[in-house]
């Protein structure tokens, strides 16, 4: 099939043999995982990923990639026609989910959509196993990031507060047709089995991490100051700023706010 690369649709194919492989082999697929792509454009991911799995879930916004796959009829393969930012993946992965099997969602992303869907996400992180995504390389350096350094910033906090991440690949613009303007990279983010913010502790927590990083060079005494009745801040963390604070830091304020 011809398709002309759909720059709204955020879409670079990958072709590079070798990190196909290479992501293959950190999903890890076997016979009974519960597997999700998000966009599988041409499928460079797909085919190989179907070839270990009985089962795959394509998600797809671009109709005419939809009807490729449609056509193709693979054995096991589902394509679902949809915008990946309203799909209820809670749903899906409980409907999928067998005793015992793992739960995986996976993609290459659409980079200009990145941070609301890994947002978006976090709300079926409960019933996911593991994600493995391929995002811009400065949107996994942040979400990775440890407190204190320069890249630490809100993405980092609440991602960090709900899942372990790590950058398991580098992957350069020429992997790609057509090539990207910036650098990939690729994320293994498992949801932490320690998470226990109910649902108004993480909207506080949302508030909290947003009000700190709000100006970035200020301290927190200004930052927070509509907070400091409510949160005992140190005279060290009064005069530090938000990238100092710790994720578990932010969590304990996150609770204190709506004791
Ligand atoms: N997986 C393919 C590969 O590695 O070559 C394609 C990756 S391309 C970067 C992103 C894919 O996501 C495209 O197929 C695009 O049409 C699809 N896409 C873009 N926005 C989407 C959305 N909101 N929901 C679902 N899929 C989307």
């Amino acid at each position: 099939m011809i398709h002309h690369a759909r720059k709204r649709f955020g879409q670079n194919f990958l072709q590079d043999a070798g990190i196909i492989y290479s992501i293959v082999a950190l999903i890890n697929p076997s016979a009974e995982m519960q597997v999700i792509e998000i966009g599988p454009g041409l499928g460079a991911l797909t085919k190989p990923l179907l070839k270990n799995l009985d089962h795959l879930d394509l998600l797809e916004i671009d109709r005419d990639l939809v009807a490729y796959w449609n056509q193709q009829n693979l054995q096991g393969l589902s394509v679902m026609e949809g915008d990946a930012l309203k799909f209820d993946f809670l749903a899906w992965a409980q409907s999928r989910s067998k005793n015992g099997s793992l739960c995986k969602v996976v993609g290459n992303l659409p980079y200009n959509i990145s941070s609301p869907l890994l947002f978006h996400l976090v709300s079926a992180a409960a019933a996911i196993d593991e994600q493995v995504f391929m995002l811009q390389a400065e949107v996994v350096e942040r979400m990775v990031a440890p407190a204190g350094s320069s890249d630490f910033s809100r993405l980092s906090v609440m991602l960090q507060a709900r899942y372990h991440m790590e950058q398991v690949l580098k992957v350069p613009p020429e992997a790609f047709d057509p090539q990207p303007k910036v650098n990939s990279a690729v994320v293994r983010m498992i949801p932490r089995a320690d998470f226990n913010l109910n649902g108004t502790q993480w909207a506080s927590l949302e508030r909290v991490v947003a009000a700190a990083f709000s100006q970035r060079r200020k301290m927190l005494r200004t930052n927070l100051q509509n907070f400091s009745d409510r949160l005992s801040l140190t005279e060290v963390e009064l005069k530090a700023r938000a990238q100092d604070i710790t994720v578990a830091r932010y969590i304990e304020w996150a609770k204190a706010l709506v004791k």
